[in-house]
């Protein structure tokens, strides 16, 4: 098993946060946390990578379409399917003509809880719902009402890994082996080490 410090997460900066000028904002955040930057890159994805990213989790399909049409239903409107896997191929085609638009900035977090912590810093998947204080309820304000009805996807600054597992398969999509450095991080002492000895003299 590995160490919980040696926890990684995969963040993308999507086109709409590059465009926006929030590269250094939103790397603020995840940055003072405490968490450790493993490897970044700026890329331009193709759409295949994009597909393969949203389905390294096999359930994502059907768990997003569910998701969807139930938040269809608690608002009292009528999904554009009753088929989850339906309404996933619309959510993933839009999401494919989105990220391949631009440059987006890959990035690796390492530390300890990195996928729970980066998740909390980032907010909820809609940007009109996420909680004030996250990237995506600060800095943006699209919705699923405005980004369906223009028949894009929503426009939420960010992609963060939903779990350890996916983790791992996002980051080998977006990294080579020779691409994330392995290196201590002085302030880690403090985060991790026990005693905290050797602070006085
Ligand atoms: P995330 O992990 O918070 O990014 O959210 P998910 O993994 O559930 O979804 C990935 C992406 O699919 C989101 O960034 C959205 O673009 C899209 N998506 C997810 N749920 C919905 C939804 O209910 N409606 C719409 N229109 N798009 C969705
Ligand atoms: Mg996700």
């Amino acid at each position: 098993m590995v160490h919980p410090k040696e926890e990684k997460t995969l963040v993308l900066i999507k086109p709409d946060g590059v465009q926006r000028s929030l590269i250094g904002e939103i790397i603020r955040r995840y940055e003072r946390s405490g968490l450790k930057l493993a490897g970044m890159k700026m890329t331009v994805p193709t759409s295949e990578l994009v597909e393969k990213h949203y389905l390294v989790d096999p359930e994502w399909r059907v768990k997003t379409g569910q998701k969807t049409i139930e938040s269809y239903r608690k608002k009292g409107k009528t999904p554009p399917s009753e088929d989850p896997l339906k309404v996933t191929e619309v959510i993933l085609n839009n999401l494919k003509n989105y990220m391949v638009k631009g440059p987006v900035i890959a990035m690796v977090w390492q530390g300890m809880h990195a996928v729970g912590v980066v998740r909390k810093i980032t907010g909820g998947t809609e940007p009109l719902t996420s909680d004030v204080g996250t990237i995506r309820g600060d800095l943006t304000i699209d919705s699923y009402e405005v980004s369906d009805i223009d028949g894009r996807a929503v426009r939420n600054l960010i992609h963060a890994s939903g779990s350890a597992d996916d983790a791992e398969k996002e980051i080998a999509l977006w990294f080579g082996p020779g691409e994330l450095i392995k290196y201590n991080l002085a302030g880690e002492a403090i985060l991790y080490d026990v005693n905290l000895d050797g602070i006085l003299e």
